[in-house]
């Protein structure tokens, strides 16, 4: 076994060191060898050595640099060396931090690292929190929790007795929703589509003067950071009026929340915590590994309420027990890279990543329009769109960036125009990586 880490930690290192040397996205030729992995199932077993020396020749090189400096694509974040080396120890820990009794550290991790997390994103102290796979089941989780509670106050067990004859929930979403949300209200059985959709401005924030009129059961779904923007609905005025009209608020803040951990972005969350739940995801803006999501919830009862499980051979102590507050019963341990993460920053190396990130969004958007080309959005965060001109030469300028393998970056669309979308979201990345990668996509957008 020690011989077997040894190496391993010696072939990782050497991956994350050649990562600088080697293109962002895989080589056409590296993805081809993939079809090596197409064997039938062994029968027979082979050396623990030869499988990770296997899984490094054919896998290493087919991997996308997401854990390098110059990864820009979706919101994807790299590993904190703390984070990195926590999810090692954990893994060769194998914990099952379901209860108490199973595993004590998993738990006390989880523990600890809500009352943090709780404290640097300006949440209410003492709300409850599951740790999750990823904001899509962060959401799941809180809005369970919002559909027991706008339930349970119409006299409604939902958990006992469904959603047939139930009264029906209105759900308010805006325009601007993110599809992972929307999958959650489908599985929670309150429809993807049977929704009120708000409309946006041109940011995608959701705009308080279209609200419809709330009456009865009501959960009203805000975004704190458009994937697109960056932008963040007007959380203060929304949560006001929806709970006049008693109704519950969530917010999707997959990312953005982590402004809030900021002095200089904290403006950006304004009112966000006057809502009763929130959902957003570690591996994102943390920077801990794959996977790794939180829901928050300000009534710990209702989420409880929706995710207890209860059977004679799953004690309950005096203890928190993180079973009955996440969907799952077995999971990984993921407190424990979110603690060694908020541990090896502090407060104040926390707000300098976030606020640095920022920073490198801005510095690209100033160069890239120095060099001509259109920014679609205010930079109020880490996301920049720029455009090349008309859709079919943004995909072709895009294309030859993500060839080219100084940076990877992707395409999408926003309010009707194509763009390219760069989100600034690892801890690794530094101005000179910002500079050549700005480089690149003049050099890819001239060629067209
Ligand atoms: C990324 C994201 C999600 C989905 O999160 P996963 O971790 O991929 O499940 C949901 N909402 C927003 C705003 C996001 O940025």
């Amino acid at each position: 076994m020690r011989d077997l880490l040894h190496r391993t930690s010696e072939t990782a290192a050497r991956y994350l060191e050649n990562l600088d040397h080697r293109s962002v996205a895989p080589s056409p030729e590296a993805i081809a060898g993939l079809a090596e992995l197409q064997e039938p199932m062994p029968d027979r077993p082979m050396e623990p050595g030869l499988v990770l020396d296997t899984l490094d020749r054919i896998g290493s090189p087919a991997t996308t640099g997401m854990a390098g400096r110059r990864y820009f694509g979706f919101v994807i974040g790299g590993s904190l060396p703390a984070a990195l080396a926590a999810n090692w120890l954990a893994g060769a820990w194998d914990q099952c931090p379901g209860l108490f009794a199973a595993s004590p550290i998993g738990t006390a991790l989880e523990e600890v690292s809500l009352g943090w997390l709780l404290d640097v994103l300006k949440l209410p102290p003492g709300s409850g929190g599951a740790f999750v796979t990823g904001a899509t089941m962060a959401n799941f989780t809180a809005l369970a929790a919002a559909r027991h509670a706008v339930l349970a106050r119409a006299g409604w067990n939902v958990e006992a007795d469904g959603l047939f004859g139930a009264p029906p929930i209105t759900v308010v979403v805006g325009d601007e929703v993110h599809p992972a949300l929307s999958k959650g209200l489908g599985m929670l059985g309150l429809g993807r589509s049977r929704v009120v959709r708000v409309p946006v401005d041109g940011q995608g924030r959701l705009r308080p003067d279209q609200m419809p009129r709330i009456q009865g059961p009501a959960i009203v779904c805000l975004q704190a950071g458009n994937v697109n923007t960056g932008a963040f609905d007007p959380a203060r005025e929304i949560c006001a009026r929806a709970h006049s009209a008693g109704a519950w608020v969530h917010v999707d803040g997959a990312f953005g929340l982590w402004a809030a951990a900021s002095p200089q972005l904290e403006h950006l969350v304004d009112g966000v915590a006057d809502a009763d739940s929130w959902a957003t995801d570690a591996h994102k803006w943390l920077n801990v590994p794959y996977d790794s999501g939180l829901a928050f919830v300000r009534d710990v009862t209702a989420l409880k309420s929706a995710m207890s499980v209860t059977a004679a051979y799953l004690p309950q102590g005096a203890h928190r027990e993180p079973s009955q507050y996440t969907p799952e019963l077995s999971r990984r341990a993921r407190g424990v890279e979110i603690w060694a993460a908020l541990k090896s920053l502090g407060r104040t190396g926390l707000a300098e990543m976030i606020e640095r990130n920022c920073r490198l969004a801005r510095r690209f958007a100033d160069a890239l329009r120095q060099g001509g080309y259109e920014i679609l959005n205010d930079v109020v965060l880490n996301q920049v769109l720029v455009s090349f001109g008309d859709p079919a030469r943004n995909w072709r300028v895009i294309e030859r960036v993500q060839r080219d393998g100084t940076c990877w970056c992707g395409p999408t669309d926003w309010q009707g125009r194509t763009a390219m979308r760069i989100s600034v979201s690892s801890w690794a990345t530094r101005d000179e990586d910002v500079d050549r990668s700005v480089e690149a996509i003049l050099r890819a957008a001239a060629a067209d």
